[in-house]
């Protein structure tokens, strides 16, 4: 009998079938539609599980995570720790990513809000650049997978490039900091910050207050990666006070962001519904696929989570 995999799946995936998935070496069963039994799932395929969901599958092999990111499965405090997770990575994910950062760096490094806001008032108004390229200073928080990618491609373009992570990295013509120790002087020479760090007990509130006050007057920050990693209300005061010039935000303390938010209509800041990188069905399928091969010959899949690490 072939194992069977549960995929609960996550809302921006909604009116997919279960054909989407269906691969030669295992069963599909889709969390609210098909009728099964706890102990029948082998495989666990999603995103975000309601906390206390895993720990009820008494014979859970493996737990295949549809994102990059973790903390939909680490943040529930019933996860059972003894099955292996999967993060899902993908250099097609990464390049979404890093077109995402590229679109709004380039769209305040060229200033286009001002030159949209012009044409609707018909006015020719040229305007200086604030800074040359090679004299903008982007730094990007978390130097992975999708950090590593987005400090190429920035590099590429021909900005000053920094990146800052736990762990020392030699990427071409990207100057890294390392560890706390050296995340003042990071901060200190960001005119924009780009965060993509992992959502760890680490990182969590990292970007608050006394954070911003780090960045050098006028700076930008742009966060993909979770919204629980930036205090909003902090980072409101920091751009209403002028510390700050600009922010965009694609990921938000509560999601989806509530209407009243005062995000929403803050002239600062751009915001986007948690789109800089969504997964590819058909990616997540081949995936999918691949786990099983390997659990089924006897090997655990690459990119096995570090729980302990939290990502
Ligand atoms: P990754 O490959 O695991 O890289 C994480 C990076 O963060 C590593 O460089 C790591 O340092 C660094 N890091 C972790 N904890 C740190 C700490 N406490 N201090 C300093 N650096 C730390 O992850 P990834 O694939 O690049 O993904 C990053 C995040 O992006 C995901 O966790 C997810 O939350 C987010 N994301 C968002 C979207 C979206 O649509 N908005 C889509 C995909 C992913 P070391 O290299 O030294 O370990």
């Amino acid at each position: 009998m072939k194992p069977k995999i549960l995929i609960l799946l996550p809302p921006a995936w909604k009116g997919l079938g279960k054909e989407t998935f269906a691969g030669p070496d295992y069963d599909v069963l889709m969390h609210g539609t098909d009728d099964y039994q706890p102990d029948d799932v082998t495989y666990f395929v999603g995103f975000r599980p309601p906390h206390g969901f895993l720990k009820s599958l008494p014979n859970l092999k493996l737990v295949i995570s549809l994102g990059a990111g973790v903390d939909g499965f680490l943040g529930d405090p019933q996860f059972p720790k003894h099955v292996p997770l999967v993060r899902f990575r993908d250099t097609s994910l990464a390049l979404e990513m890093a077109q995402y950062v590229l679109l709004q760096v380039l769209m305040i490094h060229r200033q286009q809000r001002y030159f949209d806001k012009a044409q609707a008032e018909h006015a020719w108004r040229q305007l200086l650049p604030p800074r040359p390229t090679d004299m903008t200073r982007i730094g990007i928080l978390g130097l992975g997978d999708i950090g590593g990618t987005i400090a190429m491609q920035l590099a590429g373009l021909g900005f000053a490039v920094s990146g800052w992570s736990r762990s020392r990295k030699n990427l071409p013509g990207i100057t890294s900091f390392a560890g706390s120790s050296e995340r003042r002087a990071f901060l200190g020479q960001c005119d924009m910050l780009v965060c993509v760090l992992p959502l760890t007990p680490e990182t969590r509130n990292l970007l608050n207050a006394e954070f911003f006050a780090g960045l050098p007057r006028g700076a930008w920050v742009i966060n993909v990666a979770r919204g629980a990693m930036l205090v909003e209300d902090d980072l409101i005061a920091a751009l209403d006070s002028g510390h700050l010039t600009g922010a965009v935000l694609d990921v938000f303390q509560t999601e989806p962001l509530p209407p009243d938010s005062p995000i929403w209509r803050h002239p600062k800041i751009t915001a986007t519904p948690h789109i800089a990188g969504i997964t590819d069905p058909r990616v997540a399928q081949q995936h999918i696929q691949m786990c099983v091969r390997e659990m089924q010959a006897g090997r655990l899949p690459p990119d096995i989570v570090a729980v302990d690490r939290g990502y």
